[in-house]
Formats: C-alpha cells, structure tokens, sequence
C-alpha cells in the first residue's frame, strides 16, 4: 500500500438514500380509465404474454401486483384497475405509482371516468400513457381519441405533443409490447432508483385471510432487500416473513425495490396502503405492533368519551332534524383492498337528506349471517364482486333485507344511491291543468256557486283550485262541486260553462280566476 491517505473508516452507515447507494429499479404502473374500456383485459394480456423466463407455468391470483420481464427489464404492474383505489391508497400516503396507463376504448372515446382518472393522475403528478384500445372493434376512431387528448392538455407525440400513446387490442394481444415499450420508454425518462441494500420498506398492496395459510398480504417494496425470516411491522400488525411468492405462487428469494410479492407469515391482515418496515428481530417487531395496537385502542377509547359528551348534543339535533334519513348498509367485497375502496366511494355519496352508515365491512361472500346482521340493524347488503352463499336469497326474503349485487363498481353505485332516494318521501309537485273565469255569482240554499267559463285547458272535480283576484291567491282547496247546467261533471273543459265551489270558500266574485290543478308525486332524488 502506497503513500495517501488511509480511507477513512465509516463508523456512521451513510444515509440510506445517499444518491450514491441508489440503484435502478423496475417502474410501477397503475392501469386507470372508464369501465368497461379494457382495464382488466389489458392486465390480463399483459400477464399472459410476458411471463418472466422460466417460470411458466402456475395458478395466477389476482393479489393486487404482478411483475413482468420485457426486454429485459422488470415492470411492475398494479392489479386493481380503476381509480378508486388509487385514489385511497393515495389517501393514506402511499405514493406508490411511478406510471399511470389511461385506457381509452377507441370506439368509445373520453367518458366521464377517463377524465376522472386523468385528473387523479394529474393531480398525483404521475406521468400518463394513453392506451387507446379496442382497435379491432367496430367504430373505432384514433383521430377522435387523439382530439380529445388535445382537449384535455395531454397531447399526443405524433401531434406534437409529449403524451405517449399507443393504439392497441387487449383482446387480441395487438400492440401490447409496444405499450409495454412505451412503458419503459417512460421510466428511462424518470430514472427511478431505489437503495436496495438497506433495511426494507415499503406499501402494502391488499392483503387477505386464506384458509390454511393465515393472513397474507401483497407488498411492493420501495427501498431495501426483503428475505425470507426479516421481521415486519406495518400498523398494530407484524410478520416473522415465512414465506415470499410472486403471482403465479412460486417462491422468491428476495425481493428488490420496485418488486411485489405476497408475504405469508402475518399476524393479522395489514390495512392496504399502509406503510411497513423492517425491524431488528421478530420480538421487536411484535412489540412495536402491539404498543402501535395499544395507542389506536386509546385514541378509541378517547372517541368513545367524547362521543359520549356529544351524545347529548346530538340527541337534540337528531330532534330538530327528524328529517334526516340514514341508509345503514353491510358491506362484503372480495378482497380487503376493495371493501376498503368501496367504503370510501360510499361515504364519498354526497346528500343533504340521506346520510350514509356502514354497520360492517368484511371480505367473502355474504353468509346468512351477515343478512341477520343487517336486519337487525335495519341495513341493506352491499356485495362487490362477491357471491351469495346458500340460503342468503331465502333469508333476506324473509327478513325483508335488500341485497344489492354487482360486479361492476359504478353500477353498484348507482343502484346505492338509487336505494337511498327510496328512503325519502316523494316530493309533491303542482302541475296546472287550466283556469276558469267567475262570469256570475248564484245563490244557493246555503253558500254561492260560482258560473264560470273555463279559459284555458280544463277544470276537473278530483283535482284542487285556487282562487286568484287581480293576480293574489285568495284561497286553495278542493274543488266540491262542478256542474254542468244542472249536471255533476268531472271535467269540463276551455270554452264550456260552469258551475264551481270550492270547500269553505263562499265570497266568489265576477273576475275572479279559479286556476285547477293537480298534485303529482315525484320520485324525489338525493
Ligand atoms: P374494464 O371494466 O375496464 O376492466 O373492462 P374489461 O377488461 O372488463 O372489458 C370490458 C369489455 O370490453 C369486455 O367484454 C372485453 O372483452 C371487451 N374488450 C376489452 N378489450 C377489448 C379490445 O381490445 N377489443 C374488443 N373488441 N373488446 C375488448
């Protein structure tokens, strides 16, 4: 050894981000867009075509991530299409995605949800790829797709824009690699690094109980190492790492920043989109749990008080604001990550006159049980992507429990809300139906008719009237008589004679208007 200084021995480890310990990682990309555009068809071909080498082959999950090799390098993919919960994993912080592909169906073009998606995106600051798909459908329309590209601010490149955009067919596997080019075209540009050698980090993706295996949860790691045996914490829950597989259920043996797998070991399923790390042992890791479990019993139990205070308080506006109705409901869905999107996209219903209640929030299929639950606490059954188990058609009969069901997010939405609008009162609404003139007073044994001509459409016995006198209502109600000559009528409509009276009302005079009209019950809405 020469002359020079002695390299100086680093007691302190560097930071863990030091640009210098970071190495390039595979991009995550989300898949967003309308329903029914091709979201899942298009991760469906994406994980079809692009096993990683070797490993062909195995049952595939939908877990919430999967990765693929092209051209050698790594993409990672999000499994759960749709923004909704994007946008709750970005609720809680979770900044996960480096990519977002916006599925526009070419003969279908921007609908309200692309560019709900569009401006998730936007605001996330994660850079959009716009895959215009259904190119082999009937109707397709490139030009009209790009146009609306322009409107919305992401042009595309071949129009002198910076948006890249790649017309393909999930369906038919048509274009998907050079989407997939696109892709990382995208992540070049955004030169992702991530230390790979530090203690591991990162977001949990979904997570599920399974039979015979405890709970499980999907993660993505953001920067470090994870190995088989390294201890977790992620919230009041913790995981001695028993086993780490990829989609397809084969084992890993570590898994690298930007890289998803389902970790088995878990003591309980971790919330998705809540944040984990590592810590220096499985004992450690328990009690950090178990003091983070004992905190969020606290802050309960000081809810619970204060909730007690204002029970009072809320006693007396429940009072004044026996108007206000409540859709309790049940919630089943399929896997953790969407009962917990679901919740969120029912609380986000806004109405003044229906507030919304969760009871209970579980994954699996809707058991008798839950439809017991539900009637006795007067709730409705909200399933998302789930079946009914035996018996739940015959129980919720005979409880009179509404099931609602559906496999498609926004449909299952709207008939929520549309169950809600039926908890109100119908709203009444008048409907004018014609006007007579007072032309002649009659006395009768007791009270006045009034001899009217009718002026305009009709004037009917089963429907109410009002007395106007230069253009002030002087008296409404019902109409009690109408005769025509000498006869009772039920109608009598413009240019016939009458004979009026109205109930309770006897100072008619020649002048006067008396306006008919109907009372319509409207279906009211939220
Ligand atoms: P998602 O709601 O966005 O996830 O849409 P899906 O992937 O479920 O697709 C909705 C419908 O469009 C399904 O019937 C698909 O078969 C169909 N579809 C998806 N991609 C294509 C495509 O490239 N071409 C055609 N013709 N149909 C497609």
């Amino acid at each position: 050894p020469g002359a020079g200084p002695a390299p100086a021995k680093k007691v302190e480890p560097p930071p863990e981000d030091d640009t210098k310990l970071r190495e390039p990682r595979p991009p995550i990309v989300c898949v967003l867009g309308h329903v029914n555009h091709g979201k899942t068809t298009l991760l469906d071909a994406i994980r079809k075509t692009n096993v990683v080498a070797g490993e062909a082959g195995g049952i595939t999950q939908h877990t919430g991530a999967y990765q693929i090799e092209h051209k050698d390098h790594k993409i990672t993919f999000l499994d759960t299409p749709g923004h909704a919960a994007f946008s709750k994993m970005r609720e809680r912080g979770a900044n996960i995605t480096d990519i977002a592909v916006l599925v526009v169906a070419a003969d279908d073009g921007f609908m309200p949800q692309t560019e709900e998606a569009l401006s998730f995106a936007q605001k996330a600051g994660v850079p959009v790829i716009v895959a215009i798909n259904k190119m082999d459908a009937k109707g397709a329309n490139l030009d009209r797709v790009k146009q609306a590209m322009q409107q919305h601010g992401i042009t595309s490149e071949d129009w002198g824009g910076e948006t890249l955009c790649e017309p393909v067919s999930a369906l038919k596997g048509q274009n998907v690699d050079k989407l997939l080019d696109a892709i990382l075209l995208q992540a070049e540009v955004l030169e992702l690094k991530a230390n790979p050698k530090c203690p591991a980090e990162g977001v949990v993706i979904d997570s599920q109980v399974e039979m015979g295996r405890g709970a499980t949860a999907t993660v993505i790691v953001e920067k470090g190492t994870l190995k088989p045996g390294d201890a977790l914490v992620c919230g009041a829950h913790y995981c001695k790492v028993r086993a780490m597989v990829n989609d397809r259920g084969e084992p890993l043996k570590s898994v690298p920043p930007g890289t998803p797998a389902r970790l088995l070991g878990w003591s309980g399923a971790p919330d998705a989109g809540a944040q984990f790390h590592t810590c220096k042992n499985d004992r450690a890791a328990k009690a950090e749990a178990e003091a983070a479990e004992r905190e969020l019993r606290q802050v309960s139990h000081a809810e619970n008080v204060v909730e007690r205070v204002a029970d009072l308080n809320a006693l007396l506006a429940a009072i004044k604001e026996t108007k206000q109705k409540v859709f309790r409901c049940v919630i089943k869905g399929d896997v953790h990550g969407t009962v917990e999107a679901l919740e969120a996209c029912l609380m986000d219903i806004k109405s003044e006159k229906v507030q919304m209640e969760i009871v209970a929030a579980d994954v699996g299929p809707v058991s008798p049980n839950d439809v017991i639950m539900a009637s006795a606490a007067g709730a409705a059954v909200i399933a998302f992507n789930v079946k009914l188990e035996n018996g739940v058609a015959s129980t919720a009969k005979h409880k009179g429990v509404r099931v609602i069901q559906h496999d498609i997010i926004y449909e299952l939405l709207n008939q929520v809300r549309e169950a809600m609008a039926e908890l109100l009162d119908p709203e009444l609404r008048e409907n004018k139906i014609g006007a007579a003139e007072v032309r002649q007073v009659f006395p009768l044994a007791k009270g006045f008719v009034a001899g009217c001509m009718v002026t305009e459409g009709r004037v009917t016995r089963a429907g109410h009237a009002r007395i106007l006198r230069k253009g002030a209502t002087l008296y409404t109600g019902k109409v009690d008589t109408l005769k025509r000559f000498k006869d009772d009528a039920s109608e009598v409509r413009a240019g016939f004679e009458c004979g009026l009276h109205l109930g309770g009302f006897e100072d008619y005079q020649p002048g006067d208007i008396i306006e008919s009209f109907e009372i319509l019950q409207m279906k009211a809405s939220l």
